[in-house]
């Protein structure tokens, strides 16, 4: 689902506040520009459904998976 504003400042200021190297370099293209994706929910073998929140770069689109409760976005 999309994410709405608050979502949206509660991710990027968590971002900012855990991890010191935000904005990364992209590992794939090494640029900086990331913006916040969708929270999704993924259930692997055990079937235990866990929330995750997208960041996502903005030149090649690779993106980074976060849990959404860790990130207060949940
Ligand atoms: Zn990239």
């Amino acid at each position: 689902m999309p994410m709405g504003n608050i979502h949206k400042q509660k991710f990027q200021t968590w971002l900012t506040t855990q991890l010191p190297q935000f904005p990364m370099p992209c590992v794939v293209c090494g640029k900086t520009n990331w913006d916040t994706g969708e929270v999704i929910d993924s259930s692997g073998l055990s079937g235990v459904i866990a929330p995750m929140v997208q960041l996502v770069c903005q030149n090649c689109g690779y993106i980074l998976l976060f849990d959404a409760k860790k990130t207060g976005v949940v």
